[in-house]
């Protein structure tokens, strides 16, 4: 990683408006943020919250409606000539060979002739791509592509990159490896960049990457939190220190305010109560999420949403249970309300999904306890009826019963356990999907 000194870019009460008359409405409000040399920043937030208006103000590419940008402790006037961005897709020129797409950059920052080719060869073989110079952009894959977007940013030598959510336009396994290709640039400081921002609302992918994550929340956009990742790279996402950041970050998202075990319960055979898992459908609650998502200030009055979902009003209640439970929405005087998580679930695609859903069973009670129990099991499996005599000694009989269904159903949503009907035998997921 670069080292160097001292504060790259200041933003002191950065307030950003769009629309005129009555469509005028505040997209980001009074964000002070700063970034020192040496640092990779993550800015999280749902969809909507102005990180990529952020990114505008910050790269000059727009000035705020209101505040101050400073860059190495000046007024920042038009386009910054020291920040360079990458977009979620890089619109590359389909006429340009993969080198002449990078020469262009090169270009455009003076450098001669004699040296943009060596240079852009360079560039290239740095990403990844050697042996692809004369490739069109067609001829590449979405990863190669946006490794020669990687490229082409990195030509400026910026001491600032920005990052636009530049890995979710891709497959699991390219992102995975631009990650890694990308931290590999960083911590063996052999690209001059100073700092890096990068925008995405991939918690993984922030707690993978950054030093520090500021979480946004919108309505209007601002930050909300910061978290320190004290981690050294490469980070191990299966260890204990990757999950409690995690956890820190979920919480925040979650807008959590009350210790786990009063908000969660206990785990079974533990002096309290042990929190049933509301009997809903994975897919339903998603729809609700969805439906909320919609909705202005992500909100609705309980009492309406009976007869604007159609569902029966037993069911609804045990939606917003699970909803709750899980940390994607709160409920206070009659009102039910998204909180950044669920609206980021709600946004996220079905991996997404299926990561943010798996990181909050894992904090619930009954899983925690379910998952331990596997892990310290012969062969790491169990039968249904252990499991189910287990629970009997909290809940009855008809009830732990259906108990162990949800668990089966939940768990294999979120892909942490894996459930094998002929056998009746539970196991644990081995396969933890990298990143998505
Ligand atoms: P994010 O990148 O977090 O999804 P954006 O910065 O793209 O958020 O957008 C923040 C809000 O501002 C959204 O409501 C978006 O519709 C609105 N917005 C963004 N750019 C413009 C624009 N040029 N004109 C009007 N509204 C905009
Ligand atoms: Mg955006």
């Amino acid at each position: 990683m670069s080292t160097g000194n001292g504060k790259l870019l200041e933003l002191r009460g950065v307030s950003q408006a769009y629309g005129r008359g009555e469509r005028r409405f505040t997209a980001v409000e009074k964000v002070n943020l700063s970034l020192n040399a040496g640092e990779y920043v993550a800015l999280l937030g749902p969809s909507g919250c102005g990180k990529s208006t952020l990114l505008r103000i910050i790269s000059g590419l727009q000035p705020p409606t209101a505040g101050q940008v400073l860059y190495r402790g000046q007024p920042l006037q038009g386009v910054n000539p020291h920040a360079a961005i990458v977009f979620q897709t890089f619109a590359l020129f389909p006429w340009l060979t993969v080198q002449e797409n990078v020469e262009v950059a090169l270009k455009a920052r003076g450098i001669p002739t004699t040296l943009r080719s060596p240079r852009a060869v360079d560039l290239l073989d740095r990403v990844g791509l050697d042996g692809f110079e004369s490739a069109y952009p067609r001829e590449l894959s979405g990863g190669m592509r946006q490794k020669v977007g990687f490229a082409r940013a990195m030509a400026v030598e910026p001491e600032l990159l920005c990052l636009d959510e530049p890995f979710s336009a891709l497959d699991v396994l390219s992102a995975e490896s631009l990650r890694g290709e990308l931290l590999e640039l960083w911590t063996g400081g052999s690209i001059p960049t100073q700092a890096i921002l990068m925008v995405t609302h991939n918690i993984d992918e922030a707690v993978f990457m950054a030093d520090r994550i500021l979480v946004m929340d919108k309505g209007p956009g601002r930050v909300v939190a910061e978290v320190k990742v004290d981690l050294p790279h490469p980070r191990d996402r299966k260890s204990a220190a990757f999950a409690t950041v995690s956890d820190r970050v979920y919480a925040i998202l979650a807008g959590q305010t009350e210790a786990e075990s009063v908000e969660l319960g206990v785990a079974p055979g533990e002096p309290g109560r042990t929190r049933a898992l509301p009997d809903v459908d994975v897919n339903d609650l998603a729809g609700l999420l969805e439906w909320l998502d919609g909705l202005p200030g992500n909100r609705a009055d309980i009492y309406r949403l009976t007869d604007d979902l159609k569902v029966d009003s037993s069911h609804l209640l045990l939606l917003i249970e699970a909803a709750e439970l899980l940390g994607f929405a709160h409920v206070a005087t009659g009102d039910i309300t998204l909180t950044p998580l669920g609206e980021t679930f709600a946004e996220a695609s079905i991996l997404g999904r299926k990561a943010i859903f798996a990181a909050r069973l894992r904090r619930v009670p009954l899983f925690k306890w379910l998952l331990a129990l596997l892990k310290a099991s012969p062969r790491q499996q169990l039968s249904h009826a252990v499991v189910q005599a287990a629970l009997e000694l909290e809940f009855l009989q008809g009830e732990a019963e259906r108990q162990v269904e949800i668990a089966i159903q939940w768990g294999r949503y979120g892909e942490i356990l894996a459930y094998d009907d002929t056998g009746g035998m539970f196991y644990l997921e081995l396969a933890v999907a990298p990143g998505v």
